[in-house]
C-alpha cells in the first residue's frame, strides 16, 4: 500500500513519514518510550553510523528487547539505552537533537500496569522541547482509550498547544469519524530559523 494511505490508516506511520523528512544522517534523536524498539531502530537507521539515538524505558525487558533488535540490525553502537524515566531526558541527553518520538501508553503484549503517566510525560515533553534544534520535530502518539489515558492525553495536548507561535507549529491528527478513544498523533515542529 502506498505510504500516503498507510499514514491515513495508522497515525504512527504518519509520524514516521514526518520524522523521515527531518532526520538526516549524522543527526541526533531520542526515542522517549523504547518499548519493543521499533521506533528506536527506525531512528537509528535514519541517523546512520555518524548519528546517535538516545532511547528511554523504565522496563528492563523493553530495553533488552530493544538492544537485541538493534544488535540484529547492526545498529547498537549508535544508540544509548537509558534505564530511567524519560522525565530525566534533560539530564542525560545533550541539547541539539533533530527528532524526539513518544509512543505513550503500555507495551503491547507486556505488563499493562506499567504505562506512561502525565506526571512523568509532561516534564519529559518540556525537556524534549528544550533539546530540539530549529527544524527539529517532536511527535507524540496518544492513546486515550485505557484507564488514565484520556487524562494524560488531554494534558499532553494542552502542553503542546501552549508552545508559542511563531517559533513552534503544532498539529494534531485524529479520527474525525471514529471513536473518541481512538489513538491520535500530535507533532510539534520547532520552526527553522530564516
Ligand atoms: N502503546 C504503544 C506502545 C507504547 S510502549 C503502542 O501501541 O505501540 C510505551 C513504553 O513506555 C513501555 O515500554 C513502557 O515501559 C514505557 N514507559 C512507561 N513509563 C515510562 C517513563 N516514565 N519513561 C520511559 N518509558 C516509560
Amino acid at each position: 500500500m502506498a505510504d500516503a494511505v498507510q499514514a491515513l490508516l495508522r497515525p504512527l506511520a504518519c509520524a514516521h513519514d514526518w520524522v523521515e523528512r527531518v532526520l538526516e544522517p549524522g543527526d541526533r534523536a531520542v526515542d522517549a518510550t523504547a518499548g519493543n524498539g521499533y521506533d528506536t531502530l527506525f531512528l537509528a537507521r535514519l541517523a546512520g553510523p555518524a548519528g546517535h539515538v538516545h532511547a528511554f524505558d523504565v522496563q528492563a525487558a523493553a530495553l533488552e528487547e530493544t538492544g537485541r533488535r538493534l544488535k540484529r540490525e547492526g545498529c547498537e553502537e549508535r544508540v544509548s539505552l537509558h534505564a530511567c524515566s524519560h522525565a530525566r531526558m534533560g539530564d542525560v541527553v545533550p541539547a541539539g537533537v533533530k527528532a524526539v518520538m513518544f509512543n505513550l501508553g503500555y507495551l503491547p503484549g507486556g505488563d499493562h500496569a506499567v504505562k506512561t503517566v502525565k506526571e512523568e510525560t509532561l516534564p519529559a515533553l518540556q525537556a524534549a522541547a528544550g533539546l530540539l534544534l530549529p527544524g527539529g520535530l517532536l511527535t507524540v502518539m496518544c492513546y486515550p482509550g485505557h484507564e488514565g489515558g484520556r487524562e494524560e492525553c488531554e494534558a499532553v495536548a494542552a502542553l503542546l498547544a501552549s508552545l508559542p507561535l511563531p517559533q513552534w507549529r503544532v498539529v494534531r491528527l485524529d479520527s474525525a469519524n471514529g471513536s473518541p478513544d481512538a489513538p491520535f498523533l500530535m507533532a510539534a515542529l520547532r520552526v527553522p530559523c530564516k
